[in-house]
């Protein structure tokens, strides 16, 4: 599996909640990711809904990402965005590594719109050049390319509401698959 540079940009996305953390860039984002993770073991204790596309939307409310976003032309479409879809835009927010944030918000719509709005939706193709996977061993954006430990959210005893199996790529965490507290009782 090819690794990804490291996530630097955890947003949550439980139905309307529009937190979104950022980790400074020069220091690791262990610290970021912990706060990020007692954020969501919150929303699963009271039982709330996971959305992707409320995650990847959140995702956009970072600096840098936020103004272009909210300035962008073709505002008053809804928008929903699929994993299967959007999962380059995807890596590309969570590490930051955006050359260029209007060419971003434009694809960013065209994904959360028809026909790619969809679970059955084709894979978009086409993407331009400047928009591509983050790559650890390609990456050019110095800060996030230094050789870090893997992230490892089981290092931290302050998060007992983290289940055992967390990925460390928080759009991949499964969160049907997390018991509901109290559930039984
Ligand atoms: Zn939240």
């Amino acid at each position: 599996m090819t690794a990804l540079c490291h996530p630097v940009v955890f947003a949550c996305g439980f139905l309307n909640c529009k937190v979104v953390f950022k980790a400074p860039d020069t220091t690791g984002p262990a610290k970021t990711a912990d706060e990020y993770f007692n954020h969501v073991a919150n929303h699963v204790q009271a039982n709330h809904n996971w959305s992707y596309s409320t995650y990847f939307r959140n995702l956009m409310r970072q600096p840098g990402v936020d103004d272009a976003w909210k300035n962008r032309s073709n505002k008053g479409v809804k928008l929903r965005w699929q994993r299967h879809t959007s999962s380059v835009l995807r890596e590309i927010l969570e590490t930051r590594h955006i050359p260029d944030v209007g060419l971003f918000v434009d694809w960013a719509v065209k994904l959360g719109s028809k026909p790619f709005c969809t679970p059955t939706s084709p894979v978009p193709t086409g993407l331009p050049d400047a928009l591509y996977l983050p790559v650890l061993k390609h990456c050019e954006y110095g800060a996030n390319s230094a050789p870090e430990p893997p992230y490892q959210p089981n290092a931290s005893p302050g998060s007992p509401q983290v289940p055992d199996s967390l990925p460390n790529r928080s759009a991949d965490f499964d969160f049907s698959a997390y018991p509901a507290p109290s559930a039984s009782i």
